[in-house]
Parts: C-alpha cells; sequence; structure tokens
C-alpha cells in the first residue's frame, strides 16, 4: 500500500501502478467507520486498484460548523485501511488543494441549494469543487459513495454529466448501527442520554414506510406524523422532505421512486439519514 501527500507523487503512483487498470476510488474525510469501510471493500471487489482520499475539506464546512472539533485520526485510519488492502492511500494538506489565491469554485445550481444546501450554504460548492479536483488528480473509473449522504450524490452525478465526466458514481447501501442509527463520524459528539435519542431519526424514517405499505401516500401526513416522532424524542428539525429520488423535487403525494430525507439537531450534534418509501 503506497502513502502519497502531494498531487505530483499521486500522479506518478498511478502512472506506474495504476496504469491499465480499473481505478476505483473512495473520497473521505477520515475518522474512518463501518460506513466508510464498507465503500473501501466494495471498491476492492469491484476494481482493480483502489484508491482512498483522506482529507478534511475545509471548504465543505461555513464559519459556524465543526471543522475544529471534526475527529482526526490519521494513524489509526491508515492501519485500518491497510486491513482492509487499499493499494493507494492520497492524503493532501490545505496547501496542495488550496494552494494562495486559489479561486476556482464548481457550484451545481438549484440542487446545491435545498434541503442541506438550504442550511448550509456553500457546503456543496465546496463538496462539488473538491471531488471534481480528485478525479482530475486520480482518474477514476468508479467511485464509491454512500448513500446516507444521498443529496450529496445527486449533486455530483449532476456535476459529472453536465462536465461530461467518465467517472461512475457506485451508490452503496447506509451502514447503521444494530438499533438502526446510521453510522457517521458526528455520532461521536452524541453524549449517552444523547445517544439513545438519535434513534428518533431511524424511527421516524421507519414509521412512514410503514404508513406508505399500509396504503398512505399523503406527504404531508406523513412528515407530521415523522415530526411528532423526532419532537417525542426532544430532536430540533432542520427538515424533514419527501422527495423524487432522481430529481430531489418535493412530492405533495408519495410515487414510486419517492424518498423521506430528513436532517435533525440532537443538542448540538445535527445528523442526516434518508429512506427510500416506495420503490
Ligand atoms: P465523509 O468522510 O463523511 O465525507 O464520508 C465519506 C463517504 O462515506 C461518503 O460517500 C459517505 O456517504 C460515506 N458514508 C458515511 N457514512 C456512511 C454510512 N453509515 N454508510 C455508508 N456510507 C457512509
Amino acid at each position: 500500500m503506497q502513502i502519497t501527500k502531494t498531487i505530483s507523487e499521486t500522479r506518478e503512483a498511478l502512472a506506474t501502478s495504476g496504469s491499465h487498470k480499473k481505478i476505483g476510488f473512495v473520497p473521505t474525510m477520515g475518522a474512518l467507520h463501518k460506513g466508510h469501510l464498507s465503500l473501501v471493500e466494495k471498491c476492492h471487489l469491484e476494481s482493480d486498484f483502489t484508491v482512498v482520499s483522506i482529507y478534511l475539506n475545509p471548504a465543505q464546512f461555513g464559519p459556524q460548523e465543526d471543522l475544529n472539533r471534526y475527529p482526526r485520526n490519521l494513524e489509526r485510519d491508515i492501519d485500518l485501511l491497510r486491513s482492509y488492502d487499499a493499494d493507494l492511500i492520497f492524503t493532501p494538506d490545505d496547501v496542495q488543494m488550496y494552494p494562495e489565491g486559489y479561486c476556482t469554485w464548481v457550484k451545481v445550481e438549484g440542487l446545491s441549494d435545498i434541503l442541506c444546501g438550504a442550511s448550509r450554504p456553500g457546503h456543496f460548492r465546496g463538496v462539488a469543487t473538491i471531488v471534481l479536483k480528485l478525479i482530475h488528480i486520480i482518474n477514476p473509473n468508479l467511485m464509491f459513495m454512500g448513500m446516507k449522504d444521498y443529496q450529496q450524490i445527486i449533486v455530483l452525478e449532476k456535476m459529472i454529466q453536465d462536465l461530461n465526466l467518465e467517472t461512475k458514481i457506485v451508490r452503496c447501501p447506509i451502514i447503521r448501527e444494530s438499533d438502526g442509527l446510521a453510522i457517521s463520524s458526528r455520532n461521536a459528539y452524541l453524549g449517552p442520554e444523547e445517544r439513545q435519542r438519535a434513534t428518533c431519526l431511524i424511527n421516524a424514517l421507519k414509521t412512514a414506510q410503514k404508513m406508505v405499505n399500509d396504503g398512505c401516500l399523503d406527504s404531508k401526513i406523513l412528515i407530521s406524523e415523522a415530526e411528532n416522532i423526532i419532537r417525542e424524542s426532544d430532536g430540533k428539525i432542520d427538515y424533514i422532505k419527501i422527495v423524487d429520488s432522481s430529481t430531489l423535487q418535493e412530492l405533495a403525494e408519495v410515487k414510486s421512486n419517492a424518498k423521506m430525507l430528513l436532517a435533525v439537531y440532537i443538542g448540538n450534534t445535527r445528523l442526516i439519514d434518508n429512506i427510500e418509501l416506495l420503490s
């Protein structure tokens, strides 16, 4: 396994070892957990050369957000990736990715301003920019991304389509704790009592899904029930929406391809999750 810190080292490593191979890529911000590792595992199975990037991208955090306290543990991440047979780890620093005078940004209009983008202005601009830069450096055939960050996948698929990139996103399932909480680096912020309350996200989503299975298709009723479940656990709702899973446009009535997406604060920790309501 090779570890590179600069763009030129990374390009060289790929030209030497990765040429003529199907390159799979897993972008991460580090503090790796079972969710990330499931992507690495799938990448390893579906490609010939597995590249993982570890870069805590400041451009996708707002000024009041948790960049400074975001968990970091590079040594542990590297050990984990070694045991998962990654071929190349790219761990650039900010000077590599945003040298002084940096001023070029990618904005996927519309899709970046709704849902998580409405409460995190600039977030998807930061995500799209860093992922485009990483795609240019690594030139992967496949990029493995988790459906926990569902809007991120839709924004990046649109960027890939609009900019005629040849990388294909492989959507990977959400990995959950045994009580259903979606695994996230931010779960580490939760105190024990908050951790218990955090199961309200999956409970709200599962309840809505069951109501749909029982024949209720009215988004207002489904969202209102989900809101009740979150509020019973003292969660503060950022948004709960039912959307078309291709366009992210809101649906008044559930139809095939509908998803419920939500973002909820448990204490000061903002958590997101989503579920398919009707396939
Ligand atoms: P992050 O380090 O938070 O930027 O996440 C890197 C990648 O891991 C993204 O594609 C996420 O969607 C994915 N990911 C994070 N948590 C999970 C999870 N619980 N299950 C599946 N994928 C995940």
